[in-house]
């Protein structure tokens, strides 16, 4: 009964992110009521293990009581301190400090948002300043990649590259280049990896030439493009594409929103590529969702250029919330448990989640298994030698949700029937195994779907 006017209420007054309005009204919302590590629990008391850990942010799992407690004792003593006016509080100077410390070589200095899109924007906004500050404020042409996903403010959104973040939304602005996506899978060049790395080579190179190589002014990447799909770019491609940067002079930022605080294993994926961007972005694990914390760290060059260049005058960039206390004391207390075993755990759970969803290959929708980490995708497809998608004309995102959730498993379904994996790394073997096996009886009864072979 409750239930049911929560969702009547639901559909009359709550707007949804990144829905169609009307299919949600049709649909009506799953409201979730609680949740303990790898597991939720519905309105209905039906419990499902989130295989996609919220909204691939809930790293080190539900109901962990020492986060709870740290941000309670912060909302009792200091509940909120700005820092505008030279103040600050102790929570966001530690945690800046032990980030600082972990960060890929001299990613000194961080700057601490609300999110991952704000995080984004921020570098947008502190790339310009850095030219100004260099004299050269011509560069104003910013690249990005093909499925690339960048968050939703405006000018995050012309550079994510997924059509429905631009469609109706007036973005990309004429400043905002694509390169296309590595994406072995339906890559048109094969999935040789020295070919794609030296395609997307000489594609930045071109569009650098054709932009002007003086007015670009920076590249934008995810380690692992999350949003457009799991697309994990050939070993090499990132420090091929840093490279390149380093060469023209273009600032190199690494979106870390989805790959850090050990989604692939490391606790930033930059490391693993052995490079050190310019700017790296974060959101999501770091504090593992439990409130609202994204971070921007900036390198000492970018830091010095910026500082120098605004001398005594204030660089007008700030949220009421950047560094916020209470989301510091939970990413303070989140890296602790990451550090104390999480991390540890999660690689281990990711590689017997690669190697279960590796043996789904064997069915006859599966056309491509791809990951790292916990952070993996199955991509199916109605005939694999012509790597032939899902009819898009039965929404099959939406059915394959469906057919999960009824099986007690929640995943993300992307664009025609590619399931997206990200579940917490407190997960233990038997939930992972559930993950695929519950995975397996979806795909078995998408196959016997009319409307799907
Ligand atoms: N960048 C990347 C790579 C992301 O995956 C996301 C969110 N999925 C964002 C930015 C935006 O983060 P948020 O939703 O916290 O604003």
């Amino acid at each position: 009964m409750l239930t049911n006017s929560l969702v009547e209420l639901d559909r009359r007054h709550l707007v949804h992110p990144v829905s169609s309005f009307r299919g949600h009204e049709a649909r009506g919302v799953r409201i979730l009521k609680s949740a303990k590590g790898a597991t939720v629990t519905d309105a209905e008391g039906r419990q499902l293990i989130d295989g996609f850990a919220g909204l691939w942010c809930v790293n080190a799992g539900y109901g962990q009581e020492s986060v709870i407690e740290a941000a309670a004792e912060q909302m009792r003593r200091l509940p909120y301190a700005t820092g505008y006016f030279d103040l600050g509080s102790e929570a966001p100077i530690r945690l800046a400090a032990e980030l600082a410390e972990r960060s890929p070589g001299d990613l000194n200095h961080i700057y601490f948002t609300l999110g991952g899109s704000d995080a984004v924007d921020s570098t947008i906004r502190f790339v310009r300043y850095y030219w100004h500050a260099k004299g050269q404020p011509q560069r104003d042409q910013f690249i990005s990649v093909e499925q690339g996903y960048h968050g939703s403010t405006t000018m995050g959104a012309g550079l994510t590259a997924l059509p429905g973040f631009h469609d109706g939304f007036g973005v990309p602005y004429a400043w905002q280049h694509k390169i296309s996506s590595h994406y072995l899978y339906r890559n048109p060049l094969g999935d040789d990896p020295k070919t794609v790395i030296d395609a997307s080579v000489a594609e930045l190179r071109a569009k650098v030439a054709a932009i002007g190589e003086d007015r670009v002014a920076a590249f934008y990447v995810e380690p692992i493009q999350g949003s457009g799909g799991v697309l994990v770019p050939p070993k090499g491609w990132i420090k091929a594409m840093r490279d390149v940067c380093k060469e023209l002079g273009i600032l190199f930022i690494a979106d870390e929103v989805i790959t850090g605080f050990g989604r692939t294993g490391p606790i930033f994926a930059s490391a693993e590529e052995g490079i050190v961007p310019d700017f790296m972005t974060c959101a999501k694990g770091l504090t593992s969702g439990y409130v609202p914390m994204g971070a921007v760290f900036m390198a000492d060059h970018v830091y010095d250029t910026i500082a120098d260049g605004a001398g005594a005058k204030a660089v007008g960039h700030g949220f009421t919330y950047s560094a916020h206390p209470v989301s510091a004391a939970v990413a303070l207390e989140v890296l602790r448990l990451y550090e104390g075993g999480l991390f540890d755990n999660g690689i281990k759970a990711g590689a017997r989640l690669m190697a279960g969803l590796e043996s789904l290959r064997d069915h006859p929708l599966v056309g491509d298994v791809r990951g790292r980490g916990l952070l993996a995708a199955v991509e199916l497809v109605t005939d694999k030698d012509k790597k032939t998608p899902l009819p898009a004309e039965v929404q099959p995102a939406t059915r394959l949700l469906d057919r999960a959730w009824d099986q007690g498993l929640i995943v993300r379904s992307f664009a025609q029937g590619v399931f997206g994996y990200a579940p917490p790394l407190c997960c233990t073997d038997s939930e992972i195994d559930a993950i695929v096996e519950r995975t397996r009886t979806v795909l078995d009864l998408t196959l016997e779907d009319p409307e799907i072979r």
